[in-house]
């Protein structure tokens, strides 16, 4: 069963157009995707189903080995305090899994028994390949067919557009969320960017033994202003870091990379300020991920940072009906690059999309009351007082 009115994207096809036609579709089944297919059940009547290239959760199951959440999973769903990496009001991958910071595989069979439990209507191995704006909603090429849908919400995450440094040299670096950069490496290890991946993999090394400069202009090891997470490292983050400190065997630099060659058997790179510093291996590039739009990049507009220009319902400036769901969401200067932040707009999205195809959406209203729906997004910023 893939599509909740029991038709697959291929029979959709065979039939006529409008008999078969969704009202929604989903891309990518990863938290952002289910999380929003969740709250689309909610909508009564809706047709809808999620695709997938990989399998439920793909990209968790693609992260290296030794990564795990650095946001802590805690059941308080029976005070009104949802797991924060909790897609849905009813469920906690801590009381789920066992575990306070999953791996990748670990929360991927938590999303697995999330699909499972509520039925949510997923087909994998169907990677959608294009996306074409029609008058009245998009057509899909996809692994298994062409669909048409009404709205599309495009949940296709980051992590397979892992961001390279642009600096000459750069084919040299390994990005951070290649297994190959958490593998055994003695001597000097480089890091280049010092935010939570750069964190995570220097103290990954340090824990193992080897010696690691990590270079960040920003210093972000040293922030201490903000009390949002998007800016700031996180707890558990600092605490590691203090304990890579004081083995001595972490340095710290505040400067950008401008060049990395290939030196002998290690490689170099060259600071702006004329530094070089050595490493044994090649540099880890911990520089982020982009949006990672794929066939419907072309459908947003972009801000001036790069990333998507978004309308207040998180939809594309360029094609009504178009919604992205996920960590890539921006509006003004708020990111919503993590599950708790994301998850609280699944239900607005899902109004939106209820609300195009002319269908009650007023049980959405219990995601509010289980506070996952964020609709006003003035009162996000707020610092804590102490
Ligand atoms: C290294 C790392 C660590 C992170 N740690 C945390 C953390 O501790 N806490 C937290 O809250 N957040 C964390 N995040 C941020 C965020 O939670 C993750 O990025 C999360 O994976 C985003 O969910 P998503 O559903 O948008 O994307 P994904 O989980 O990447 O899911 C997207 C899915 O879309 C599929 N897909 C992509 N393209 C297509 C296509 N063309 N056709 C069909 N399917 C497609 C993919 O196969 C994938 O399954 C982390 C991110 C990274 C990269």
């Amino acid at each position: 069963m893939y599509i909740n009115n029991g038709a697959s994207p291929r029979d959709a096809r065979a039939q006529d157009d409008d008999a078969v036609r969704l009202d929604a579709l989903v891309v990518g089944a990863g938290p952002a995707g289910i999380g929003t297919a969740l709250a689309l059940a909610a909508v009564d009547g809706l047709t809808f189903g999620v695709l997938e290239r990989g399998r439920v959760g793909q990209s968790f199951r693609d992260w290296p080995a030794a990564q795990t959440f650095l946001t802590p999973s805690f059941t308080g769903n029976g005070f009104g305090a949802s797991d924060l990496n909790a897609i849905h009001p009813e469920t906690s991958p801590a009381f789920s899994l066992g575990v306070d910071y999953p791996t990748g595989p670990q929360y991927a069979n938590y999303l697995r028994g999330v699909v499972k439990h509520f039925r949510v209507p997923v087909m994998e191995h169907a990677a959608v390949e294009a996306v074409r704006a029609l008058d009245d909603g998009f057509e899909l090429d996809t692994e298994r067919g062409p669909v048409r849908t009404r709205s599309l919400v495009w949940a296709g995450g980051e992590f397979g557009d892992p961001r390279a440094p642009r600096l000459p040299g750069a084919g040299f670096a390994v990005h951070s969320s290649a297994p190959e950069a958490w593998g055994e490496r003695g001597g000097a290890v480089v890091v280049i960017g010092g935010y939570e991946s750069g964190v995570d993999i220097a103290c990954h090394h340090i824990a193992r033994g080897a010696t690691v400069t990590i270079i960040d202009p920003d210093e972000p090891w040293d922030r201490r202003p903000g009390s949002d997470p998007s800016f700031r490292l996180a707890p558990r983050s600092r605490m590691r870091l203090r304990a890579a400190f004081e083995t001595g065997r972490l340095h710290p630099v505040p400067e950008r990379v401008v060049a990395v060659k290939a030196d002998g058997d290690g490689f170099t790179v060259r600071l702006a300020d004329g530094r070089m510093v050595r490493g044994d291996s090649a540099p880890i590039a911990a520089t982020g991920f982009g949006p990672g739009l794929g066939p419907v990049a072309h459908l947003f507009e972009e801000r001036e940072d790069g990333w998507p220009l978004l309308d207040e319902d998180d939809g594309s400036t360029l094609a009504p009906g178009l919604f992205l769901s996920g960590p890539s969401i921006r509006h003004g200067g708020l990111r919503f690059c993590f599950v708790y932040k994301f998850r609280q707009r699944f239900a607005h999205i899902a109004r939106r999309i209820g609300e195009r195809a002319g269908k009650d959406t007023s049980a959405l209203e219990a995601w509010r009351a289980a506070g996952m729906l964020t609709d006003d997004l003035s009162c996000c910023g707020v610092e804590c007082e102490c």
